[in-house]
């Protein structure tokens, strides 16, 4: 049975999973009030990603497609593991497979010859002309041993052609269906990439989609090629436009001038014309396939990947509310249940979450990026160097609760969100540094966490769990806000490190706490529910 023919099968089935640590939560959208063309371009969209699925089954390794079917003929309590995982490894346990049988998971995916080694490629491509040196090392090719037994430049749109000619069919048929011009020229345009194996033009579209329905579908990301991170996996994410939260969007947009005037920071490091933003869309999500739905689900992305794409355009950020609401309730409520007083467990909610989340984004565009040192101009991303992330992202962070107060201030935001913004960013918090302080978001979280504590905003409680000081928390924020600022504005590294040193680091109260936290699900495992009502 071909492998489509077989996740076809598996798609209505509601999925059982050996790995607990991952909640099973349906994905829904509400479909009411979308046109009846429309709704029939999703089920169009949804069959083309489920294409994709099974290609990307194939593109993480050579054996994936004949163990699924072992594991669906055996009946193998392990399938439903397999298909969250994209293979027999778990991708939770630094992929250390839990199919009996399973090799290690291959470095290079199924992009080079079998058998082939990193230092043969490397050689091979060394003999190549500059041309076809950029095809061997690009995005859209795999690398395959000819009838000759040379090594040979394979475009996707060969490797993968009987896929990619239905799921080319299938996006043009809604194309045709759909009344949405710039949805019409996206879909038409990528179709005809799967065939050209050229995606920029439909790259561009994608930049330029403003429609209720928002697909992105292709090859994208390059982890799964461990040697190179030079091959895109196909992927889908197919959602609707969530028009409370972009309508939130603009109109937080109108506020970032008078919030970068507002910046607690020295005047001089103020930006009196900011740039314009790039693009934020609010999506909910319907399905997604491929390298976008393997062990933790994407909650949002940026992309495209192509340079001169995102030189001459920038990226788009996409961000998928219904799959952050899913891990709102199925890991943060529970960690809160766990970490909060119980008093403070009341005020985590999931409006001043996304919220959030929507501040983090916008305010990464405010505050200092280039400064003057020794008369030279530069940038606070050269100036820190290595601690440029963590404090960038804490920036974002903190900044991002400092905005928010300041729109409750105004009217902008509603009064009631004053009383849940801080204790849900609280519970947050050990959600970000449960895995460690290792990267740059728990690092600044830690960072975030330890600075309120010491300034009093959070406090430890008799019990070991944690509360908001309503009186303390606006002086605390502010204060750490003025901190970032300023280390970015005077891109002041020393500061920096020694700030990060002191204080992004788990402390005794919070171990305490996060050991008590093993029993919490670490992430969601999706079923797709609205996507298996649309029409086929
Ligand atoms: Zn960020």
């Amino acid at each position: 049975m071909k492998t489509m023919t077989l996740l076809v099968l598996l798609f209505a089935s509601a999925p059982v999973f050996a790995d607990a640590r991952f909640a099973p939560v349906d994905i829904t959208v509400e479909l009411k009030g979308l046109p009846a063309s429309e709704v029939k371009v999703l089920g169009k969209l949804v069959r083309a990603a489920r294409i994709l699925d099974a290609v990307f089954l194939r593109q993480v390794w050579s054996g994936n497609e004949v163990m699924l079917q072992r594991l669906v003929e055996t009946h193998s309590p392990l399938l439903d593991d397999f298909l969250l995982n994209k293979g027999p490894w778990n991708r939770l346990d630094k992929n250390a497979p839990f199919v009996p049988g399973a090799p290690p998971k291959p470095e290079p995916g199924n992009f080079y010859p079998p058998g082939a080694t990193k230092a043969q490629v490397e050689a091979w491509m060394k003999t190549l002309s500059p041309a076809d040196k950029e095809r061997a090392a690009g995005f859209f090719t795999t690398i395959r041993r000819g009838t000759d037994g040379k090594f040979a430049i394979v475009p996707y749109a060969l490797e993968y052609q009987p896929e990619l000619a239905d799921a080319a069919t299938l996006l043009s048929e809604a194309a045709a269906l759909t009344t949405q011009p710039t949805l019409k020229t996206f879909l038409a345009r990528r179709a005809a990439a799967f065939a050209s194996n050229d995606y920029y033009e439909s790259d561009l579209a994608w930049m330029a989609l403003d429609a209720s329905v928002e697909p992105t579908i292709g090859p994208y990301e390059v982890y799964e090629d461990e040697w190179f991170n030079a091959k895109a996996a196909f992927e889908a994410f197919i959602g609707l436009r969530d028009d409370v939260e972009t309508k939130k969007l603009q109109r937080f947009s109108a506020e970032l001038q008078g919030l970068e005037n507002a910046l607690p920071v020295e005047p001089a490091l103020r930006n009196p014309k900011i740039g314009a933003l790039a693009p934020i869309r609010v999506i909910n999500e319907i399905y997604c396939s491929g390298d976008a739905s393997h062990g933790v689900q994407t909650a949002a992305f940026n992309l495209p990947n192509d340079e001169r794409i995102e030189k001459e355009k920038g990226t788009k950020r996409v961000m998928l509310k219904n799959v952050q609401e899913a891990k709102f309730e199925k890991v943060l409520v529970p960690i809160a249940q766990v970490v909060l007083d119980a008093d403070a467990r009341k005020n985590v909610a999931f409006d001043a979450f996304f919220t959030h989340i929507l501040m983090h984004e916008l305010m990464h565009g405010l505050g200092p990026h280039t400064l003057t040192s020794d008369g030279k101009p530069t940038t606070v991303r050269a100036s820190l160097e290595d601690a440029y992330s963590a404090i960038e992202e804490a920036k974002a962070d903190i900044s991002g609760l400092w905005a928010m107060q300041k729109l409750v201030d105004k009217g902008v935001i509603p009064k009631a969100m004053e009383k849940t913004l801080y204790t849900t960013f609280l519970a947050s918090a050990f959600r970000s540094i449960r895995f460690g302080v290792s990267e740059a978001h728990g690092k600044g979280q830690a960072m975030q966490l330890n600075y309120l504590v010491d300034a009093g905003a959070f406090v430890v409680q008799k019990d070991g769990t944690f509360a908001v000081d309503a009186a303390k928390v606006k002086a605390g924020v502010t204060a750490l806000t003025t901190e970032l600022l300023t280390i970015e504005g005077h891109g002041d590294r020393a500061r920096a490190k020694a700030l990060l040193a002191k204080l992004a680091v788990i402390r005794p109260p919070v171990q305490v706490l996060l050991d008590r936290l093993k029993s919490v699900p670490v992430d969601i495992a999706p079923r797709f529910t609205t996507a298996a009502t649309l029409p086929q």
